[in-house]
């Protein structure tokens, strides 16, 4: 969803609700870069881990609890290397 853009050109992100310049934003997205980054990185690891699918069914059970993990991976640089996500939704 791309929101309203104020006259200043400041947006909200729908990803981390911050207010930005939309400068900083992904274009066609409601999201800035960082959180199209995060968004993209993650997926990656997904694919990488072969748990598209399993991720796909645990997004529409439990949305908050992928979302937790998806934050804490990317608070944690070493955690990407270290961890298999799917172990970590079970
Ligand atoms: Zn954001």
């Amino acid at each position: 969803m791309v929101r309203h853009v104020d006259d200043k050109g400041m947006k909200n992100c729908d990803g981390c609700t911050e207010q930005k310049h939309k400068s900083l934003f992904q274009k066609y997205s409601g999201k800035c870069t960082d959180c199209y980054n995060n968004d993209r990185s993650f997926s990656n690891l997904k694919a990488s881990q072969n748990c598209v699918d399993f991720f796909n069914e645990e997004e529409a059970k439990h949305p908050k609890r992928v979302e937790a993990l998806k934050k804490k991976y990317i608070a944690d640089a070493t955690f990407e290397i270290q961890v298999k996500i799917r172990d970590k939704m079970t």
